[in-house]
């Protein structure tokens, strides 16, 4: 949650990223998990808050060399299109985030589509030997287009919400630079759209502080029963992952197919969303993975909705009905 209001003359940096990929069973001569990805590109726009609305104010844009992943992987050839000659072109990397931090200036509030591009910034930062502290809050676009548009409690593409807003596709997508543009673009329209106290309250209250560890998780064993399987992990929700107290149930977790959801309490901490996935291994087995997390707007929203479902529908949810094949990677 953000600890100031937002005010006129606030300075959003919406930003994204793009990574190149280790080749699986390459070898590197270091551990390649402390290394999932290695950023390739910066791409950002400034944006200043004046009276309800966001004003465009500079676009930054860097291609950066890699120094442990040269060989563009395949994967993320087919998606941004680069080629080895063009990422040998690029600066290195501590010039790059230097120059950006710069762009950025103090007490920006950051923003993205998803919370994965501070995850791989902190990640570079952190094995190139870097302060891999941003000293920023973030907002993630994507639930907030969720919140408000029709498609609440849906994780959708830049894409998606581009056309759903009518924005004029003048570039193509996956280049940092050009899908930095469209988010800064998809959350002007969120404030144009909508009531600004509405939106300034949901913005601050999802706002997350980039350097606190925000999110636990854990995986039970396998096991040959789905009872068994959630048994395991059961524990993991009944304390404080980070003050160990007992929480209080304020929605106590419920089972829809192969997901539960649940509200708690700590009373140090506040509220936490808890999440548990039942999965099926190669093997036959089942095994539940959980994660907890300081509970933000769309948290709230996301088990609203599944509740009503199962008040509605019990354990077995909504009746599928059969999906159109668009981009929806819920
Ligand atoms: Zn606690």
């Amino acid at each position: 949650m953000l600890s100031r209001m937002i005010k006129d003359g606030d300075v959003f940096i919406v930003f994204d990223l793009e990574w190149n990929q280790p080749f699986p069973g390459k070898e590197y001569g270091f551990d390649v998990s402390k290394l999932s990805g290695e950023i390739i590109e910066i791409g950002a726009v400034k944006m200043v808050y004046s009276g309800g609305t966001l004003i465009p104010n500079g676009v930054f844009s860097s291609d950066i060399k890699p120094a442990c992943y040269k060989t563009i992987h395949y994967h993320v050839k087919k998606v941004t299109h680069k080629t080895n000659a063009d990422l040998a072109k690029g600066e290195p990397f501590g010039d790059a985030y230097r120059k950006f931090r710069e762009f950025c200036g103090e007490d920006a509030i950051l923003a993205g589509w998803s919370n994965s591009d501070t995850d791989m910034l902190k990640t570079n930062l952190k094995f190139f030997g870097m302060d891999d502290r941003l000293g920023m809050y973030f907002v993630d676009v994507q639930p907030l287009f969720s919140v408000f548009s029709t498609e609440k409690g849906r994780q959708r593409s830049v894409e998606f919400a581009v056309e759903y807003f009518g924005i004029p596709i003048e570039e193509s997508f996956h280049s940092a630079t050009s899908d930095a543009k469209y988010t800064a673009k998809i959350l002007q329209n969120i404030f144009d759209r909508n009531k600004t106290s509405e939106v300034l309250s949901v913005i601050s209250t999802s706002a997350v502080n980039c350097d606190m560890k925000r999110e636990f998780t854990t995986v039970g064993a396998p096991c040959d029963h789905v009872s068994q399987a959630l048994m395991l992990v059961d524990g993991f929700n009944s304390r404080c992952p980070v003050c160990d107290r007992p929480f209080d149930a304020k929605i106590k977790p419920f089972r829809i197919r192969k997901s539960s959801y649940g509200l708690l309490s700590c009373p140090n901490d506040g509220e936490f969303f808890a999440r548990t996935r039942l999965k099926k291994n190669k093997e036959g087995k089942f095994y539940a993975s959980s994660v907890l997390r300081f509970a933000t707007q769309p948290d709230y929203f996301l088990v609203a909705s599944k509740r009503e479902e199962y008040e509605k529908f019990g354990i077995e949810g909504k009746p599928a009905v059969k999906k159109e094949p668009e981009s929806d990677s819920e």
